[in-house]
């Protein structure tokens, strides 16, 4: 397919989780969308994550965050319902509260003073959360192993189908007018007499206004219309066993049963580059914790594993800015890209339609936190 000649609106770049949000949220307010993305062999997170819509434990060092995340899990179901009238499409959305378990007593320690520390914190965004023991716990979760020493519970947290969510964006987005160019990488982004020409091998793209929404991709590309971006791949490894009878009722963060019964069991934390690459002894030790929590899973096959990259910040939180020098081009990128889907489609981008981020919520996600002049 080559790129058509007629001018968008709007050219999103990168038909990830986040690209195809916006994008989506854009077309369903009557704007004109191309979305350019790569190929099939793109390394995208959006295909290898672990599929929570998890509140516990986002914002600490920022507040801000944790209100932004509350308020993307509180839309979530609003989201859920227009992607089905739209697809058909069951995003098996559950929230029914989450679990971080701990394997022992200084383990729970830890969990109690982060969640203390993150609460005490000015503006911080209040929400209900609770340490509990063994057998509080057991209660809820009756199948946890002796070694489980106790938990935090958060009941806003939740779980999704991802892979599910990513193509009920795509076609819903398509359905609602988006224009999804595949194949069409942005080699580079011009901005010129007040409007951008998008050049891709496949020919150029224009458009009044630009989102860069490609994932590690944002590094290079937002140089071009006056933006930094600092984010790099941070590596999650995932372990998948075969399908076993519903033993979990609610989501715990390394730990989830999804709708087709397989266990989902993750995801590790690595700062190994842009290498996309399953390495055993990660994978062995994510199947140990899990096994240790929940005794069932050492008698379940592991029938797939992968890797995938985040795509992370310096300080993990997200970057959603718009560019002095080149007016109408943006930028949003974040590593938590299903809990913040409907903040994404409802939020950021009927103000990309606007014309404009508002400063009172999103000046403190510009990545100007980052140009701190150097002590003397
Ligand atoms: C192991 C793991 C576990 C995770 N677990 C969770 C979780 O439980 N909950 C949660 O909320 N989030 C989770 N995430 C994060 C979530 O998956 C990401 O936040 C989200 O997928 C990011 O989406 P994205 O669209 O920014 O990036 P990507 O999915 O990487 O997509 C970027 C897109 O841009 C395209 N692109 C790149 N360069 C160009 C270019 N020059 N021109 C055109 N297109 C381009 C790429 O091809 C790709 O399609 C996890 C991630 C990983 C890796």
């Amino acid at each position: 397919m080559s790129a058509p000649s007629q001018t968008y609106d709007v050219a999103v770049i990168g038909g990830g989780l986040v690209g195809a949000s916006i994008a989506y949220g854009l077309a369903k307010g009557g704007t004109r969308v191309a979305v350019l993305d790569e190929g099939d062999i793109a390394l995208r997170a959006s295909r290898g994550n672990f599929a929570l819509v998890w509140v516990q434990s986002k914002g600490m060092g920022m507040p801000e965050y944790a209100g932004w995340t509350v308020r993307g899990a509180g839309l979530w179901p609003q989201l859920a319902a227009m992607l089905k009238a739209d697809t058909g499409l069951d995003l098996c959305l559950e929230q029914p509260g989450g679990f971080h378990l701990a394997l022992s007593e200084a383990e729970l320690e830890k969990r109690k003073g982060l969640l203390q520390r993150l609460h005490n914190q000015p503006r911080m965004h209040s929400y209900d959360y609770e340490i509990m023991d063994h057998s509080r716990v057991k209660a809820m979760l009756p199948e946890i192993g002796p070694q489980v020493v106790g938990a935090s519970y958060c009941p806003l947290d939740g779980h999704v189908n991802s892979l599910r969510l990513f193509r009920a964006l795509h076609t819903a987005m398509e359905r609602a007018g988006v224009r999804y160019l595949p194949n069409h990488p942005a080699e580079q982004v011009a901005y010129e007499a007040g409007a951008f020409r998008v050049a891709t091998p496949r020919g150029e793209v224009r458009a009044g206004k630009v989102v860069l929404a490609a994932g590690n991709g944002n590094a290079r590309l937002g140089p071009m219309v006056g933006l930094d971006v600092p984010v790099r791949p941070q590596r999650g490894q995932v372990v998948v066993t075969e399908r076993t009878q519903p033993f979990l009722r609610y989501p715990v963060v390394t730990v989830r049963q999804t709708d087709e019964g397989t266990v989902m069991l993750g995801d590790s934390v690595e700062e190994a580059g842009p290498d996309p690459t399953v390495g055993l002894p990660i994978v062995s030790s994510i199947a140990d914790r899990a096994v240790r929590m929940f005794p069932r899973l050492g008698g379940l096959n592991v029938v797939r594993t992968w890797a995938a990259l985040r795509v992370m910040t310096k300080d993990g939180f997200p970057i959603y800015d718009q560019s002095v020098s080149c007016p109408g081009a943006f930028v949003a990128t974040c590593h938590s890209g299903v809990t913040l889907a409907a903040t994404h489609a409802f939020v950021v981008a009927p103000a990309i339609a606007a014309g404009r981020l508002p400063a009172e919520e999103f000046e403190v996600f510009s990545a100007r936190r980052f140009h701190v002049p150097a002590a003397a």
